[in-house]
């Protein structure tokens, strides 16, 4: 196509809009002073006249509003510059609400009770079979957050002075999958291992049952937000590549943000094929794709070769052992996926590739795999910065995005519109 002449102009272009607008609605100041204080940015009145852009008595009117609210109390007092009196410290207060997390995979699900303060209240792992359906699946995750709740609650009493620890809301529940899901409708869709879980309203049901926000996200991305801010700012982008028995991938932005996609699809990186890839079946109905050929699933396949593959916990135990066969097998697999991790890095420049799940973490093997030929494959531009390690968290980097996106839809505009809306 010709560049247009002179005559012909350019059609119009999109310019971009800020991501809020000017209203000054009270749900969007309220909004903004909460997420200031909880981020740290601004923890006194006076810290937070400058950093909102908003009037002293807009402030302080907001600030009020939030402690009557209870979402935030004064913890303690900051020094000022000079000899003026010491300015109240705020924090999100331990006693504005619960979020109730759930992170669930194929076979096991980690649940935890937290407050806005972040504090861990009560905690479980519990056996869960993704195969048995959404009904009863979900219906074991309501039963076990609502004891998690009850068992969490005289920790609250012991340390409340009003005694009206039991008043303490619900206010979001945060789910994790293991499969693509529509986080905008709250579904998930078309999950591989997942039976009868297609377009099953996930979030609508657990919003009904604990009477407050849910949201729905994607285990890989739960883990991958969570491993992103646990860590300073500049290490994102951040790329967290999981491998367990199937493959998945999640990307968070510069912002501290999940990438999302157009459909919430981004990030599968489980049936993507790589140069050298054996033509092995996948779940999909593809073959060679990378899930099929490297995962944990792949390695007990090749394992109990020509019988039935070996158990996943098996697999670990080997690789612990330094059994020579298991090794080979994981050595093989990281290079496969050190091809992979190579095409991401050209595409995303991330600061960060994260290696996690449990094969990572029975051998430092397949983290070193996939270091050598990952940065052997991609230009020096790319990996010139490049921190390529395992995970952090560890089993708990779902919980921790769970309870990043459960406090941040408590304090989203949308949040504190309908808190507003409820009491007034
Ligand atoms: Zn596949």
């Amino acid at each position: 196509m010709l560049p247009p002449s002179p005559q012909e102009p350019l059609p119009p272009l999109r310019l971009s809009a800020p991501p809020l607008s000017g209203r000054i609605e009270a749900a969007v100041t309220l909004s903004t002073v909460a997420r200031l204080v909880a981020s740290g940015a601004a923890v006194s009145k006076a810290d937070l006249v400058p950093a909102a852009g908003l009037a002293r008595t807009t402030v302080s009117t907001a600030v009020d509003e939030l402690l009557d609210r209870g979402l935030l109390h004064v913890d303690g007092t900051r020094p000022t510059a000079g000899r003026g009196r010491p300015a109240d410290r705020l924090a999100l207060s331990p006693r504005g609400g619960h979020v109730l997390l759930a992170d669930v995979g194929a076979s096991s699900a980690h649940l935890a009770v937290v407050d806005l303060s972040q504090r861990v209240l009560a905690r479980t792992h519990v056996a869960v079979d993704v195969r048995d359906g959404p009904d009863a699946v979900l219906r074991a995750v309501e039963t076990e957050l609502a004891q998690l709740r009850e068992s969490a609650l005289p920790l609250l009493r012991g340390g409340a002075p009003t005694g009206r620890a039991a008043g303490v809301p619900v206010r979001a529940v945060v789910i994790g999958l293991p499969g693509p899901v529509d986080g905008t409708r709250g579904v998930p869709v078309r999950p591989p291992i997942m039976p009868g879980w297609h377009a099953y309203p996930v979030a609508a049901r657990l919003s009904r049952t604990f009477g407050c926000p849910a949201v729905l996200e994607n285990d890989v991305n739960l883990r991958a937000l969570g491993e992103a801010r646990a860590l300073p700012a500049d290490q994102t982008p951040l790329l967290f590549v999981k491998v367990g028995t199937g493959i998945g991938g999640g990307l968070v932005g510069r912002e501290g943000v999940l990438h999302h996609g157009a459909d919430g699809a981004a990030g599968d990186i489980g049936h993507v094929r790589v140069r050298g890839a054996p033509d092995d079946a996948c779940v999909c109905g593809n073959v060679g794709c990378i899930e099929a050929v490297a995962s944990a699933g792949a390695i007990a396949r090749r394992l109990g070769e020509p019988g039935p593959p070996v158990p996943i916990d098996e697999v670990r135990t080997l690789l612990a052992r330094g059994d020579p066969a298991a090794v080979a097998a994981v050595r093989e697999a990281a290079g496969l996926i050190g091809e992979l991790v190579a095409t991401l890095v050209h595409f995303y420049n991330p600061a960060r590739v994260t290696i996690g799940g449990g094969l990572s973490a029975a051998s430092d093997e397949l983290l070193a795999g996939v270091r050598s030929v990952a940065y052997q494959r991609a230009l020096p531009l790319a990996t010139r910065n490049l921190v390529l390690t395992n995970s952090v968290l560890g089993e708990y980097a779902g919980l921790a995005g769970a309870t990043v996106l459960g406090i941040e839809r408590v304090l989203s505009t949308e949040s504190i519109g309908l808190l507003l809306a409820r009491s007034d």
